[in-house]
């Protein structure tokens, strides 16, 4: 079955002095402070077209830290603002969507735990209706492209066309190196049932640890990703979440100085 979707290239919607683009930022936002400091050292970087940061955190146990939630958008969106970023958080459900737009963000993303939900994907795309605004699709938990491709589709067909696919790998069964399998054959396969559609890399949440970010990321340049999404705080060690995969901005521009851009030969 052929999927016809209408997508907005991704250079209509970000622009960026290098490519890839980049999305830097902390997993979550703690504090005003904590933005600010990160938007401030992030802007060295040339590369880094959007800051990022979760309000609302999806944690697998209750009475975890669950993000510091409304009161963290206008860190978000006055830190991205005032270094000429795009923002970019995280919404779950509709009140998110409407707080974060609000608010004044300007670019969402669906988690893996919610793009498994097609319930919860119909009422994001619902409160979306007839709005321009930016979606960036992260894969489901578990390896089903249908899941996927089923969420982007949903996102669209409310009107959404300024669309894009992160690959953030899937939960592993057994034990492995990565925090969640790349199982590249699925990002490979959705660029091929989907050819328009931009694919960003988040080596972050693929390694689950930053030793890992740099090969990651250089595999996913390989395969032509156009973007990659990695967590950065200005203390890694001490975030509140995801400490053992942050990296701090000094950590990013070592990691961006060693990737090979290929260029096609086409
Ligand atoms: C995140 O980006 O911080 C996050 C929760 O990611 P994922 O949905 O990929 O687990
Ligand atoms: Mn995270």
């Amino acid at each position: 079955m052929t999927i016809v979707m209408n997508i907005t290239p991704l250079n209509a919607w970000i622009s960026s002095e290098k490519k890839p683009f980049l999305i830097a930022g902390p997993c979550s936002a703690e504090s005003e402070a904590q933005m600010e400091t990160i938007a401030s050292q992030l802007s060295e970087i040339k590369a880094v077209g959007i800051l990022r940061a979760g309000i609302w955190k999806p944690r697998t146990r209750p009475g975890d830290f669950e993000g510091v939630g409304e009161k963290g958008l206008p860190w978000l969106v006055n830190a991205a603002k005032k270094y000429g970023y795009k923002s970019a958080a995280e919404v779950a459900n509709a009140s998110h969507v409407e707080k974060a737009l609000s608010a004044g963000v300007d670019i969402l993303w669906v988690g893996a735990r919610t793009t498994v939900n097609p319930f919860s994907v119909q009422e994001i795309a619902d409160a979306l209706k007839g709005k321009d605004i930016p979606v960036l699709v992260k894969n489901p938990v578990n390896p089903d492209i249908g899941l996927w491709m089923g969420a982007i589709e949903r996102l669209n067909r409310a009107g959404i066309t300024k669309l894009a696919a992160v690959h953030r790998g899937f939960s592993p069964v057994e034990k492995t190196p990565f925090r969640n399998e790349p199982m590249w054959e699925i990002a490979i396969d959705l660029k091929r049932k989907l050819p328009e559609l931009p694919i960003i890399c988040d080596p972050s949440h693929i390694g689950g640890d930053r030793a890992l970010i740099e090969s990651v990321s250089q595999k996913a340049l390989d395969l032509d990703m156009q973007g990659l999404m990695i967590e950065t705080h200005p203390d890694p060690d001490k975030a509140w979440t995801d400490a053992k995969q942050q990296v701090s901005p000094k950590q990013l521009k070592s990691i961006l100085d060693n990737l090979v851009i290929r260029v096609p030969q086409s």
